[in-house]
């Protein structure tokens, strides 16, 4: 790890946004992990265990998973990634969702010494979301995301990074996919008047092409970041 203090980005929009898809992108620019609160679950659900059971109870629902749990499966990823490694922070993605786990992140960051260095809020329109949405594909090995539509894969079925499985999530029914939207708009947005009011938020347009969003983003996050590495 870095002598000084870990930096991290805290990515911020409704379901659809692009924030998995922009996280896969930015992260390596900047030397951050991405850590996506979803994918550490669906990594857990491939395997059988009682946490494993538990997790998806929530899950397919479109409920959020209990607050200290996640909170608990997000740190111990931190933790285990960071060691030994040259990053210069995390890209968390999916955390926190609610006012309870927004305490908890400045709590953990404060007592790690660590630092938050930007809310990115990527906000698209829900009729686009739910179009993005119910074609969404992610590859069953590296969690990789595709649109049959919009952002298709060579092969079809097939990820273009490692040849994995495309699959349609267990939570992407037009039910869960409704419900997921209700809690980020109670619960999840209101979060941004908090770092409003720290100077933290940065708003970037996610209704545009993939490569102009990453852009908008990485001219975003570059003057609290430094310049990228890639
Ligand atoms: P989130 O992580 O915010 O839920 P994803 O990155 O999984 O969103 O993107 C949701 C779906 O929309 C995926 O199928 C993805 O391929 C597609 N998508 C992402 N960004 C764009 C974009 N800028 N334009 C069109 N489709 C997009
Ligand atoms: P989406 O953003 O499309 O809901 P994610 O992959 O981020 O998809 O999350 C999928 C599911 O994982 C959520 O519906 C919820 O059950 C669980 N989850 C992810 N992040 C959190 C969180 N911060 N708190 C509680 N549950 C979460």
């Amino acid at each position: 790890m870095r002598g000084t203090s870990m930096r991290h980005v805290v990515f911020i929009g409704p379901q659809g946004a692009g924030k998995g898809t922009q996280a896969a992108r930015v992260a390596p620019m900047f030397d951050l992990l991405h850590l996506a609160t979803g994918d550490l679950f669906r990594a857990l659900m491939a395997g059988e265990s009682d946490l494993a059971a538990e997790v998806r109870t929530y899950y397919d629902r479109g409920d959020l998973v209990p607050d200290e749990l996640t909170a608990r499966v997000l740190f111990a990823a931190l933790d285990e990634r960071a060691a030994g490694s040259d990053v210069r922070g995390a890209l968390i993605d999916g955390f926190p969702r609610n006012a309870a786990q927004a305490r908890v992140l400045d709590e953990q960051i404060s007592a790690r010494g660590e630092v938050l260095a930007a809310v990115v809020h990527i906000d698209v329109a829900r009729d686009v979301l739910m179009r993005r949405l119910t074609g969404r594909l992610v590859c069953r090995a590296c969690g990789a995301t595709y649109h049959r539509e919009f952002n298709p894969p060579q092969v079809s079925g097939v990820c273009d990074l490692d040849g994995g499985e495309l699959y349609v999530r267990s939570d992407d029914t037009e039910e869960a996919v409704a419900r997921r939207l209700d809690i980020y708009f109670s619960e999840t947005e209101p979060l941004l008047e908090r770092w409003r009011a720290r100077g933290l938020v940065r708003d970037v347009d996610g209704d545009q092409p993939i490569d102009a969003v990453t852009a908008a983003i990485a001219a975003a996050i570059e003057p609290v970041l430094g310049p990228a590495g890639r």
